[in-house]
């Protein structure tokens, strides 16, 4: 009865079931989108299938194009030492570890690239997770709990940013590179929670400018926090050598609680690690869910990023020349009057049309002079945000980058008499 129940003098809201996906209002907005994409003729830039190795080209649809959307900065991705190795470690342990590594999982270079990984940070040991964005998630989720708080960059990754809701801790952004505002947020804040967790990220992946890592860490010791730093886009980009943020500010390693990075981009392969103190990395591999309750890395990607980073520690000029690549590109762009935002050298540049319609168009027109190079859209960014994202490799020729600027100015300069006002938004 409704008295058992506990109901009686309350009212009881009632809502419509939804039993299937294409009731979802999530769902119905999403065909929305579409349609209007639909709408504007130009064909949906999402999915395109590639048919080769992603580098300094791509090949779509039978057609070889200048390729801008990849993060294979290094040109790693194909290389042939880091393919063959591969290779053969598919031969010896085959395509699975069909274990947790806890279990049954475990081969010698998972523990081999743990300790590559920690040697070429500056820290005590590393641990591998199967996934880029589930290191984060698992991570974060496990280190912070009720009672803490997280507070994180305004633009920092989705990874992050589910892993505080995952964690239960409370979650504060704070303004994007503002060590200053962190710092006063923290005086207010500090003394009601437990652990206090600082998320940012070595290189902004929408934006391509970095942060002063530095400056972050004053700002964790001054009040007892623990710092994490994502170098998903710094890892084989920042740093003479490309070891990242703790190489190119020449600081020490142990500084920064938690290093993660991705074996996705510089290292050619697919994964995530956390890397810092012997207990940080003790604690996550008896412990950490995404880990110890998920199959280890296959051995193709873990000798992949092995064999990667072998291959950087030998040809450091790869970084050097990424470098003078991107800030060429830059350049080009500056001079061509182009808005690239906030981008400052590394090898993420961003061309802001402030209109996704516009943004969507230029990469369009683009693919017709045989260059790919992605739009990102509202929702994604904020409309006045949409752009055009251009990731460079160190394999791409000078000529290739003055091409692609010239083009890029070109069909700006005409796109910005026909776009329609914010279609998309
Ligand atoms: N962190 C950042 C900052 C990223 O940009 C990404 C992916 N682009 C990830 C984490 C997740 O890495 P992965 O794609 O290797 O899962």
């Amino acid at each position: 009865s409704a008295s058992e129940n506990g109901f009686v003098g309350t009212v009881v809201k009632t809502v419509e079931p939804e039993d299937s996906v294409e009731q979802f209002a999530e769902y119905r907005r999403l065909k929305n989108t579409m349609e209007q994409m639909m709408m504007t003729g130009v064909p949906n830039p999402y999915f395109t299938v590639h048919d080769s190795v992603v580098s300094d080209t791509t090949i779509v649809d039978g057609q070889t194009l200048i390729s801008f959307a990849s993060y294979n900065y290094l040109g790693l991705s194909g290389h042939p030492a880091v393919s063959a190795a591969a290779a053969d470690a598919v031969a010896k342990y085959g395509t699975s570890v069909s274990a947790s590594r806890l279990v049954s999982g475990e081969k010698p270079i998972h523990g081999q690239l743990e300790r590559k990984i920690a040697k070429w940070i500056g820290v005590d040991n590393s641990i591998l997770m199967v996934g880029g964005h589930a290191t984060n998630e698992t991570t974060i989720g496990h280190l912070v709990g009720e009672g803490d708080l997280i507070v994180h960059d305004s633009l920092a990754h989705n990874s992050i940013v589910q892993g505080a809701l995952l964690s239960g801790a409370r979650r504060r952004p704070f303004p994007h590179n503002d060590f200053a505002a962190l710092d006063r947020l923290l005086t207010e804040n500090r003394s009601r929670y437990r652990r206090v967790l600082i998320a940012i990220e070595g290189v902004y992946s929408m934006d391509g400018d970095f942060s002063d890592v530095p400056s972050f860490i004053e700002v964790k010791k001054k009040h007892r926090a623990m710092l994490m730093v994502d170098e998903a886009h710094s890892f084989g980009t920042m740093g003479q050598h490309g070891r990242g943020m703790a190489e190119y500010f020449d600081i020490n390693a142990r500084d920064v609680d938690i290093w993660m990075g991705t074996l996705s981009k510089s290292a050619a392969s697919c994964g995530g690690y956390i890397a810092g103190s012997n207990a940080l990395i003790e604690l996550l591999r008896y412990t950490a869910p995404g880990f110890v309750f998920s199959v280890g890395m296959p051995p193709a990607q873990v000798a992949a990023a092995l064999a990667a980073i072998e291959t950087l520690e030998k040809e450091p000029e790869r970084v050097q020349r990424l470098r003078d690549r991107s800030e060429l590109f830059l350049s080009l762009c500056h001079e061509a009057g182009l808005d690239t935002g906030d981008s400052e050298g590394t090898p993420v540049v961003p061309v802001i049309t402030g209109n996704s319609m516009v943004a969507l168009r230029l990469s369009n027109r683009l693919k017709g002079d045989g260059i790919n190079v992605q739009p990102i859209l509202y929702p994604a960014v904020d409309e006045s945000a949409a752009r055009l994202r251009f990731f460079i490799t160190s394999e791409h020729s000078e000529e290739q980058i003055r091409f692609t600027v010239a083009r890029t100015a070109a069909h700006i300069a005409e796109l910005g008499f026909d776009s329609k006002p914010a279609a998309m938004s």
